[in-house]
């Protein structure tokens, strides 16, 4: 049993009103077990609202294209070069200007519309690495984000390994970020889903590593390529002292099973410096560049090219 409050403070607002305003607010502590009764509040109703507005809104967003994918660089630290980007997804509103994930994608994942929003995101990125290869950019691999969705929902090695085909794009430049907190809901699924993927020649990261429960055991069950460290992470270790961080040992645990190692999220000079000396191998963060529009990112690539036939 779960109630609704409703202080009546206005009496010229209808009774009907009042009584889906306190249903509102019983609807807030839905599956929260400790929960039982909630007040109504303004607040709670303009979030509603909001996300009322939000997902009547993706339909169209869809179907004209209003999502943007940006491109934000990887580095490789002992190449010293940009060696790769994350595909990131902008919703840019005809009203509400552009939107970052944090404002939709929690949304899309709990109304289901997250399999497809990933789908268009992949396909303009296969698209924008097709244009990329035609005007004569050496490629580089651009790693998309897999829902958790995506792994129990779609038929995904299919319809990666389409794209891959239409675009032809080699799989090895599709690196396929999945985050870690896909693997508590079905190991086994995950597991076969990850073999089959890089058995077709999908590059695969372990997304947010350290966020959550990061089970040791998920890494010596599934084999993968590159494990991407959480943003907060690789801050909270970088500010301990050597001894006392785990970072160290992480990295060459990492290397000793054969996966790459990706730290996000880096801002200052000392985090790379230490990253550096520590073997890490690529970094992604504000202190190189921030996610970018394709033409931006497009500059990087002509600098790129130019350094290295001048
Ligand atoms: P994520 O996959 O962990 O992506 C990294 C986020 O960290 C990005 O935020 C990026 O802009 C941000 N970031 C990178 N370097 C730095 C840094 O140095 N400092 C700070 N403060 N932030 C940094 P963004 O683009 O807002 O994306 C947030 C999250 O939204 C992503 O986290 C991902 O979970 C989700 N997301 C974004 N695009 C997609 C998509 O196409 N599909 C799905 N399923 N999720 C997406
Ligand atoms: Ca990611
Ligand atoms: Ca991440």
């Amino acid at each position: 049993m779960r109630w609704g409050i409703y202080e009546i403070t206005d009496r010229s607002v209808p009774v009907e009103q009042m009584c889906d305003r306190a249903l509102l607010a019983a609807d807030s502590i839905k599956g929260q077990y400790n929960e039982f009764f909630a007040v109504y509040d303004d607040n709670l109703c303009h979030k509603l609202l909001r996300e009322k507005a939000i997902t009547d809104a993706i339909e169209p967003a869809l179907l004209e294209e209003q999502f943007i994918v940006y491109f934000q660089p990887k580095y490789s630290l002992r190449e010293n070069r940009m060696a790769g980007a994350e595909a990131l997804v902008r919703w840019c509103h005809p009203e509400w200007g552009l939107l970052a994930p944090g404002e939709f994608i929690p949304l899309f994942e709990k109304n289901g519309f997250i399999s497809r929003l990933d789908r268009y995101v992949w396909e303009h990125t296969c698209r924008q690495l097709r244009a990329w290869k035609d005007q004569g950019y050496p490629l580089l691999p651009v790693s998309v984000n897999v829902s958790r969705a995506d792994v129990y929902q779609l038929n995904l090695v299919e319809v990666l390994l389409q794209l891959a085909n239409k675009y032809e794009i080699n799989p090895k430049y599709l690196h396929l970020e999945i985050t870690e907190s896909a693997y508590a809901e079905n190991p086994g699924q995950l597991i076969s889903t990850v073999e089959q993927l890089r058995k077709q020649g999908f590059v695969v990261e372990l997304d947010d590593f350290g966020s959550g429960y990061s089970s040791l055991n998920m890494l010596s069950q599934m084999k993968l390529d590159i494990l991407k460290l959480d943003m907060k992470f690789t801050r909270n270790e970088l500010e301990k002292s050597a001894e006392q961080s785990i970072m160290n040992d992480i990295i060459s645990m990492a290397h000793r099973i054969g996966l790459h190692v990706v730290a996000e999220g880096v801002e200052t000079k000392e985090q790379v410096d230490r990253l550096r000396a520590i073997g890490c191998d690529y970094v992604q963060g504000y202190y190189f560049a921030k996610p970018m529009p394709a033409v931006e990112f497009e500059k990087i690539l002509h600098e790129r090219n130019h350094n290295e036939q001048g």
